[in-house]
């Protein structure tokens, strides 16, 4: 499989691709805090807090955006708060379409049943990008199978584990430790002596914190 690197603004075909620039530079982008950086994102050192214009050379005053420009910047955040590419957000806005809800919340659904947001609701992982590498290195289990795939989506009754030598980590240990203090959202349930996690229900879209307006994002797709 090949992997292209890319930077802000960059965009390839077919090839499996991962965003590599500072992260921080999304949020300023798009004028919120997406929480990438985990509790790095809650001290002072946050980039938005300590400036939080658009990054690049401001030139004078800052021009309004338009409708369309709106539009882009709301499915941009979608895409940055969940880690998903270009091709992959369109894939799954197909499948929203598709399904008979309202297309907007239907996406919002989809993007949070995905595994490494599962793991990251679950408060196995301080951020959505942390969760997705503990996926992609196999530390986590779906059913009892080692699934290292992040965008595989969860269904109602999957059951969230850690692989039996992940459990001897350093980082296993530093998750113990912090889990108590963690909350978890009212459609998952999460044993937290051994760390097992469940989905009791789907998500409904009164039960995700999103940044960004469904509906716009269905306007910017349906031009
Ligand atoms: Fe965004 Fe977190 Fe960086 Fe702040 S620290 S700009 S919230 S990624």
């Amino acid at each position: 499989m090949v992997v292209v690197l890319l930077r802000e603004g960059e965009c390839k075909g077919r090839e499996m691709a991962r965003y590599i620039a500072a992260v921080c530079r999304l949020c300023r982008r798009s004028g919120e805090k997406l929480m990438l950086k985990g509790s790095r994102c809650l001290t002072a050192k946050c980039a938005m807090d300590r400036r939080g214009k658009p990054p690049g050379r401001q030139l004078g005053r800052r021009r309004r955006l338009s409708d369309r420009g709106l539009q882009l910047r709301e499915k941009q955040k979608a895409r940055h708060t969940y880690g998903v590419m270009e091709r992959q957000f369109r894939r799954l806005f197909a499948q929203a379409e598709k399904q008979s809800g309202i297309t907007g919340e239907d996406l919002l659904v989809l993007l949070e049943r995905r595994l490494d947001n599962v793991v990251y609701r679950l408060g196995f992982a301080d951020s959505r990008p942390q969760a997705r590498q503990l996926v992609q290195h196999g530390h986590i289990l779906l059913n009892g199978r080692k699934t290292n795939i992040p965008s595989c989506l969860v269904k109602e009754d999957d059951v969230i584990s850690w692989k039996e030598s992940s459990t001897k980590t350093g980082y296993y240990q530093q998750v113990v430790q912090n889990i108590p203090a963690k909350l978890v959202l009212g459609w998952l349930s999460l044993d937290k002596e051994n760390l097992v996690g469940r989905v009791v229900s789907l998500p409904t879209p009164d039960d995700i914190d999103a940044k960004f307006e469904g509906k716009t994002i269905v306007e910017y797709y349906s031009r």
